[in-house]
């Protein structure tokens, strides 16, 4: 496949600010690619070369790119550099540098690299050889690095090495989701959507789900299963406000667990002995956590396994608990051993997914917690996370209580009936969180994406005063505007903000972003923020919810506040959704009525 093809479709995808365009283009793009590159076209797309989870880098910065921009294209790289610094974008830098070649009728350069090639670039040519830059390391390792990209901008056309230039600084961000390409690929080859999700949560690796499904049909879909090493998507909690409706829910008993303030993790034994662990959003961190690898490995007696837990940050004088922020400070800092000292962590488990050749997704919650139970050898810093089976609301509020007062967030609430299995990638009713009530103040926080700002005046000129923030749809794969929100932050958040988003600043609305507003600046949905409220209210100027109570009326957040916890844990497709503010603005509701009905 040649490559100018998928550049084609990608100009115009970059073009349109509707989503069914987007679609349109892209399930047309999957249909004519053939089905032993597809697996390449899509990462590509995703300005990936492997899943996430495999971590494969580049290892590409700028100033390499400039470098062998200008090897290729005969100027100087002083010359890009300050085109770079006018233009704030490499990708049309490097357009313009190998336009100007063109005009110039410039020589190739490929003689001098020693490299053969020639002719037009494929889709393969330029993946397998962006892996071979990936794959080079150690000594030397720059210099063949440069040669490699030196030689793909030597035979790309200026249209091309445009986007093999963003790809390579990780700024192709095109915003196209996973679930958008689920739907493209679910029109392209007619697969249910329902069997892709399903492969997709199990395998979250799109490249190789489309290719089983182009190479093999539909069908091929059941080979995949739930394997150590690869991460599934994790179940999610729905929330509610009270104790009674959470037992009523729950079919008055549940597991009740503390709620725990950490970072989500999911750890995985392979055969090999290999300990690898996983993030929420399914990036691997067991560089960041080799002391959780370790404790975890030896505390549980298998083979293989794959476990679930919170890691938490611990003062080890007290065993008290400290602050999520704590886990941010400890993956920022580069020397890891110096990092484990200065915050030490513990874990606490639960769930188990897999255990010794045994899916135990299928299972229900208390059978999974047995297996779990037989192999859990708890130590000093490996925990089961503390639980209670509760069928009394007042007692459900106390239990909740005392995780308070022992630093935790709130607490859990499992589903133990026969149906509760491990529902992976879905936010459902089996699990239920209850943070703190609603009472008339909105309380738990939200989590929302930027997908536009306003210029700010005065104090805050040259910076964005305010931004426009959406919540996620599911169903539509869009964005729907809920607040503008102008507080919380400080002089520091401003500038870290604007650095932030300025990669992701577009032309034009995105086309999976839904708004009646018009902001100065729009953003490629990408940086997730913790935003809280006095409350929900309804409004005419956003598009949550829109025509959901009234008709052409939206929901949108009273007195929003940022928290200054940046999300970048979460996807923006993992954000708030819609349903979810949705059924906040009702409880909220609710308890507004059942306080003004008290005497
Ligand atoms: P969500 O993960 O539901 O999208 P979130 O990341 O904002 O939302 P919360 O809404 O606070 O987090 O609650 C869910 C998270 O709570 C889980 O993803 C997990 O990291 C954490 N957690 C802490 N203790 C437990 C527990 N005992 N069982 C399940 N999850 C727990």
């Amino acid at each position: 496949m040649k490559f100018v093809d998928v550049v084609r479709v990608l100009e115009s995808i970059e073009a349109t600010t509707q989503r069914t365009v987007m679609a349109k283009l892209l399930s047309s793009l999957l249909k004519k690619t053939p089905p032993n590159v597809i697996d390449k076209v899509i990462y590509f797309i995703l300005g990936q070369l492997r899943p996430d989870w495999e971590a494969v880098e580049l290892g590409v910065a700028e100033k390499l790119t400039f470098r062998a921009l200008s090897i290729a294209s005969g100027v100087s790289v002083k010359q890009v550099e300050d085109l770079y610094k006018r233009l704030g974008d490499v990708g049309e830098t490097a357009r313009r540098v190998l336009s100007g070649k063109q005009q110039q009728g410039g020589k190739s350069i490929l003689e001098f690299l020693g490299g053969g090639g020639g002719g037009e670039l494929t889709m393969g040519k330029v993946y397998d050889t962006l892996m071979s830059i990936a794959r080079a390391s150690g000594e030397g390792a720059q210099d063949l690095k440069t040669k490699l990209l030196t030689s793909l901008f030597s035979q790309a056309k200026p249209e091309e090495a445009k986007y093999i230039a963003r790809f390579v600084v990780g700024r192709l961000r095109l915003g196209i989701a996973d679930m958008t390409i689920l739907d493209a690929l679910a029109d392209a080859y007619k697969v249910p959507r329902e069997e892709l999700e399903r492969a997709y949560h199990v395998y979250p690796d799109l490249g190789y789900i489309a290719k089983l499904v182009a190479m093999e049909g539909a069908e091929a879909l059941k080979k995949i299963h739930v394997t150590p090493g690869v991460p599934i998507q994790p179940m999610l909690a729905e929330r509610l406000s009270t104790p009674n409706e959470i037992l009523g829910k729950l079919g008055g008993v549940a597991m009740v667990e503390y709620k725990y303030d950490g970072e989500r993790a999911q750890v995985h034994k392979t055969r090999d002995g290999t300990i690898k662990i996983f993030s929420r959003r399914l990036e691997d961190i067991t560089h960041a956590y080799p002391d959780v690898a370790q404790y975890v490995s030896e505390a549980i007696d298998a083979r293989e396994f794959i476990v679930e837990g919170e890691i938490v940050a611990i003062d080890p004088d007290t065993g008290e608990f400290k602050p999520f922020q704590e886990l941010m400070h400890r993956k920022r800092k580069h020397d890891v051993k110096e990092a484990m000292k200065e915050y030490p962590v513990n874990i606490f488990l639960f769930d188990a997914i897999y255990i010794d050749g045994q899916d135990l997704t299928e299972l229900p919650l208390l059978d999974r917690r047995r297996k779990l139970l037989e192999v859990l050898k708890p130590s000093d810093y490996v925990h089961l996370a503390t639980w209670r089976l509760i069928n009394d609301p007042n007692e459900l509020e106390k239990f909740f209580n005392e995780a308070i007062s022992d630093g935790c967030e709130g607490v859990m609430c499992k589903s133990i009936k026969a149906d509760s299995i491990y529902e992976m990638g879905a936010r459902g009713w089996l699990w239920i969180k209850y943070k703190r009530d609603y009472k008339s103040e909105l309380t738990d926080t939200l989590d929302l994406v930027v997908v536009g700002a306003f210029w700010g005046r005065g104090k805050r000129a040259g910076t964005y005063g305010a931004l426009l923030i959406a919540a996620y749809d599911p169903d539509t794969d869009q964005f729907y505007t809920v607040s503008k929100v102008g507080s919380g932050f400080t002089d520091e958040d401003l500038v870290k903000l604007k650095q932030m988003l300025d990669p992701y600043r577009i032309p034009h609305r995105h086309p999976r972003v839904v708004s009646k507003m018009e902001p100065d600046v729009w953003f490629v949905p990408a940086v997730v923020l913790e935003i809280i409220g006095a409350e929900i209210t309804l409004s005419p100027l956003h598009t949550c919810c829109m025509g959901a109570i009234r008709p052409d009326v939206g929901l949108a957040i009273r007195f929003p506040r940022f928290t200054g916890r940046y999300r970048t844990d979460k996807s923006p497709e993992q954000a708030t959704t819609v349903k979810e503010i949705l059924e906040m603005y009702k409880s909220q509701k609710k308890v507004k009525i059942e306080e003004a009905q008290q005497p």
